[in-house]
């Protein structure tokens, strides 16, 4: 405990020494994270921070050191997010490298795979996207049909994927090809790491009802990638898609958790619905408020919960379909919530009548309509609770 202290200590002064100004308030929406990557523009401050942290292992606390990571322990990991959270820091690095393909490397790959991916992850130099889904493959994603052929030491890409999120904006995909096709869907699906800048790559950004565009169609045209770029083994990626989901799931529960978020709700109401002795004026908004406050506190204890089991090596299973569904469910309730009290100021699309941070409200909500998507939709997280969590009969 002694020690722990002095990490503590430590860190905290670390910490405070070292954060530049504009890290200490938390980000409004996950846009406003570090994502890294070769085409990614940052200000001082974000980089600087970046850099700090990624020096001494932190944007990746628990891996472990000869990959770049922190080696912290789980106990000391623990101290640092909470040092973190005192000092209101914004995480330094974010994204599917960090958060999906990285604790599936550090799990399944070749060491060769895990000293050429994992250290360009920590530092942020390298972003990832994901490539699963396909026009005929979504929910039913054993059903891709984007093949690959093998010629010696490659194998040679054709079909597309789509709903590729920030795939103009990545360096790495990584992708799930179809490797054989004599054989029953999941057993002939192999998952493969690909850089974006192979010949025969092009990424076509999709626009929005948002007004932005988040993601993209991507088309492989006798793409050329290295069998050694192949994950666990050939024909084996569909066991991998799996668990890789389940990082995932997990990380969407905790993206779109708004930071801040009681404070925000309750300053916003005060603004546009008045304010009583110092409370929101209406009692029906402030139950709505408490309602949602409530639950988001629950849904994070839980997902602390979760966490510290991961650390502690507990695989994601199938109750990550949990923190998904829910977690995507609140954000939307959350959103909906805020377009109420703004009102007909909720209307607006651009225009001076309405200031930046209504316009932003506006936008964050009809984004929040594809949380339920994402990921897995609602519906494919309630069977698989059903059947997995519950073990209720098909
Ligand atoms: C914002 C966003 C970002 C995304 N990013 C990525 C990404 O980076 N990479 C990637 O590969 N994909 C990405 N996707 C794609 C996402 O994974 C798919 O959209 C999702 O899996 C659903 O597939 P689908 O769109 O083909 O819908 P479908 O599978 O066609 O489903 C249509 C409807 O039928 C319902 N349904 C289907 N099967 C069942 C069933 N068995 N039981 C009950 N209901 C069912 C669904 O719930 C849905 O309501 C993203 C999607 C969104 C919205």
């Amino acid at each position: 405990m002694a020690d722990l202290d002095t990490f503590r200590e430590q860190t905290r002064r670390w910490l405070d020494a070292n954060a530049p100004a504009e890290v200490r308030t938390p980000p409004k929406s996950p846009d406003e994270l570090c994502w890294g990557g070769r085409k990614g523009t940052y200000s001082p401050d974000v980089r600087r921070w970046l850099a700090v942290m990624a020096e001494r292992g932190w944007t990746a606390p628990t891996w472990p050191r000869e990959y770049g990571g922190g080696g912290l322990s789980k106990a000391e990991a623990k101290v640092l997010a909470e040092e973190m959270a005192k000092l209101r820091l914004r995480p330094p690095l974010t994204g599917f490298g960090l958060s999906m393909i990285g604790p599936l490397l550090l799990q399944e790959a070749s060491e060769e795979l895990k000293r050429e991916h994992l250290p360009p992850i920590v530092h942020g130099r390298i972003r990832w996207c994901q490539g699963y889904s396909e026009p005929g493959a979504g929910s039913d994603l054993a059903s891709l049909q984007c093949r690959a052929v093998r010629d010696g030491d490659v194998f040679v890409l054709n079909g597309q994927k789509v709903w590729t999120s920030y795939g103009d904006k990545s360096d790495w995909m990584f992708i799930l090809v179809r490797t054989d096709t004599e054989v029953a869907k999941q057993n002939g699906i192999t998952f493969l790491l690909m850089d974006m800048e192979t010949p025969g790559v092009t990424v076509r950004p999709i626009r929005l009802i948002s007004g932005s565009s988040p993601f993209c169609e991507t088309f492989l045209a006798d793409v050329r990638v290295p069998v050694r770029n192949v994950v666990g083994r050939v024909n084996g990626g569909w066991a991998l898609a799996k668990a890789l989901l389940g990082h995932e799931r997990t990380m969407i529960a905790d993206v779109f958790k708004e930071r801040d978020g009681a404070q925000r709700l309750v300053a916003l109401a005060k603004k546009h619905l008045g304010e009583r002795d110092g409370r929101v004026a209406d009692p029906i908004v402030r139950d709505r408020i408490t309602q949602v406050e409530m639950d988001q506190s629950c849904l994070d204890l839980t997902l602390a919960r979760a966490r510290d089991g991961a650390k502690a090596g507990h695989k994601p299973g199938a109750e990550s379909s949990i923190f998904k569904y829910y977690g995507t469910e609140l954000n939307q309730r959350r959103r909906e919530l805020m377009m109420s009290i703004l009102g007909q100021q909720g209307l607006g699309w651009e225009g001076e009548g309405y200031t930046a941070d209504e316009l932003g409200i506006t936008r964050d909500w009809l984004r929040s309509r594809g949380n339920t998507i994402e990921g897995g939709t609602s519906e494919i997280q309630l069977n698989v609770i059903a059947k997995r969590v519950l073990g209720l009969p098909d």
